[in-house]
């Protein structure tokens, strides 16, 4: 790397050691080039390695935590699958699917439980689809 992809600059600085976030996850001891004036900072191989499977590893454990979330709130609620899933959309088995993982719910989905897992009382508000 000779040039800032970003902003064109050849004034890239060497780094080392340094810790940056992969979505909520530290990853220490990366180095790489930084660009002097734009701050684009570009890893090497190996560090860009570590930080691509932190972050794979970080976007699993949201999936997970939604997925568990969902079960949860659900029970919480009294909800069959079936009725969660008249609630939301997406087919009979759309919940069972969520649950199981095999399919990730729309983000309406999981903004939508986060809100009942808080305002349960307000399920008496929606209206299931036929
Ligand atoms: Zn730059």
């Amino acid at each position: 790397m000779k040039i800032c992809g970003e902003c064109g600059s050849r004034h890239l600085v060497a780094f080392a050691h340094e810790t940056l976030l992969a979505g909520a996850t530290r990853v220490p001891g990366l180095s790489g080039v930084r660009c002097a004036e734009c701050g684009e900072t570009y890893l090497d191989a190996a560090s860009q390695a570590r930080y691509a499977a932190a972050l794979d590893a970080a976007v699993l454990a949201q999936r997970q935590e939604e997925q568990a979330m969902l079960v949860r709130v659900r029970r919480k609620l009294k909800l069959s699958q079936r009725e969660a899933a008249r609630l939301t959309g997406g087919g009979h088995n759309a919940f069972s699917r969520y649950e199981r993982g095999e399919v990730r719910p729309l983000p309406a989905v999981v903004n939508l439980f986060r809100l009942l897992d808080k305002h349960p009382e307000m399920l008496g508000e929606l209206v299931p689809h036929a």
